[in-house]
């Protein structure tokens, strides 16, 4: 029996993660669960899973799981904030962590499982781009595992070799990281700023959470990922193309020397990612439906359009300029993010704001997850002072 920890457990991916976990109560047992500030949500969940511990992130939040649980899952010990969060991902009692917290805050929780030699489930993409060489050690030196459960990672992972330790090895032409395109893929240019916020959460094929929502809009997401996998695979940024594939059912492909091509295909839901990581090197089921090839019926591909998401170009750039600019990329985007789903600036004014965060911040090489926190805070600071200077309406 493999007991788990979800980081994140209300989110979009947690909810995922608890429905694979659900379907199959010999193999797996929820030891902790944790969310930000939804406690009714994750007081229903304790119900469900009865995990030894619960932990809230909002410290102000968390008596209210405690009344809320009190005669639900009595045996649930809830605990609170960054400690909480560090105990649950590191307990010597868990073998599994899966880390499904949005954005940097996700960070320092990842860290501690992978110091502690856990099997980690990726989600938090945010994690690898802001701290990708420190994490990266860290599951190394502690003889950890990541596996990714990004449905374009997790493809990949999918179609590399087993024994998988470089492209060259392995003989590996590149990367064709897939992307939806995201709600905008055919609109008009002209008509970007009237975007609101409703359109830009709405993904043709998959249902998120807002923030990721907002990055596919921007594509912003796909220049994380591919900041990602680089990380995860050993790769130069000049070794992976970006291709859009509207149907996403593709979640990604890897050419090799000789010409092949293997890609990882199905139906777009996390949960076939998710199952896939928890049981590997086995196979589960996972809850989701077969695949109906001939109502796919067709597979369109197109190049990404530049000049439309600008996000997509600025994550490329501080990929090949590496060192803190990929950390100021993720600053940026999660305080712009914020911005406008707080109807503070436009759309395009995303892109403007980080290009403008990414001109005036110094290049720097942050080597310790201190250096790593400063240079974050700075270039969050240094996106509000834009955003007031010069966007704030
Ligand atoms: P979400 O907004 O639905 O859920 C986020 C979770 O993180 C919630 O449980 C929330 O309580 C918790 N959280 C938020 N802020 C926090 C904080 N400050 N401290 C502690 N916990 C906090 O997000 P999601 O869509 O589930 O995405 C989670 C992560 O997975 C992101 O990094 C995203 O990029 C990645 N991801 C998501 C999908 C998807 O299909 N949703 C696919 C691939 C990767
Ligand atoms: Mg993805």
């Amino acid at each position: 029996m493999q007991k788990i920890t979800v980081l994140g457990a209300t989110g979009s991916i947690g909810v995922s993660a608890l429905s694979v976990v659900s379907q199959h109560p010999d193999r797996f047992k929820i030891f902790a669960l944790s969310c930000n500030m939804r406690v009714a949500e994750l007081a229903i969940q304790c119900k469900q899973f009865k995990p030894s511990f619960a932990v809230v992130s909002d410290t102000s939040m968390a008596m209210e799981l405690k009344e809320l649980i009190k005669s639900s899952s009595p045996e649930t010990v809830v605990l609170e904030g960054a400690d909480g969060l560090g105990k649950i991902a590191s307990d010597q009692s868990v073998d599994i962590v899966i880390a499904a917290i949005v954005g940097s805050a996700g960070l320092l929780p990842t860290l501690e499982a992978a110091k502690a030699g856990k099997k980690i489930l990726l989600a938090n993409k945010e994690a690898l781009v802001m701290a990708g060489s420190l994490l990266m050690n860290a599951v190394n030196s502690s003889n950890g595992v990541l596996l990714p459960i990004d449905s374009e990672h997790n493809a990949i992972f999918q179609c590399l070799p087993h024994d998988y330790a470089s492209s060259k090895e392995s003989g590996i032409n590149k990367i064709l990281l897939t992307a939806s395109g995201g709600p905008f893929r055919t609109r008009d240019l002209n008509s970007m700023s009237a975007i609101t916020i409703n359109e830009a959460c709405s993904h043709p094929n998959w249902k998120m959470g807002k923030k990721i929502s907002v990055d596919s809009a921007t594509m912003m997401n796909k220049g994380l990922e591919l900041i990602e996998a680089c990380w995860l695979f050993s790769l130069t940024p000049d070794q992976i193309e970006v291709v859009v594939h509207p149907q996403s059912i593709v979640h990604s492909m890897v050419e090799y020397l000789d010409g092949s091509i293997l890609a990882q295909l199905g139906n777009p839901d996390m949960r076939t990612p998710i199952a896939h990581a928890l049981a590997w090197p086995q196979r589960i089921s996972s809850g989701v439906n077969s695949l109906d090839i001939i109502s796919a019926m067709r597979l369109d591909f197109e190049s990404p359009n530049l000049k439309k998401f600008p996000c997509l170009s600025l994550a490329i750039k501080a990929a090949k300029a590496g060192g803190s600019a990929p950390i100021t990329l993720n600053a940026s985007n999660e305080i712009a993010v914020d911005a406008f789903l707080n109807k503070e600036i436009t759309f395009p004014e995303i892109a403007e704001i980080i290009a403008l965060t990414l001109k005036k911040t110094i290049l720097t090489n942050p080597d310790s997850l201190e250096a790593i926190q400063i240079c974050d805070k700075k270039s969050r600071e240094m996106t509000l002072k834009l955003i007031f200077e010069y966007f704030k309406r």
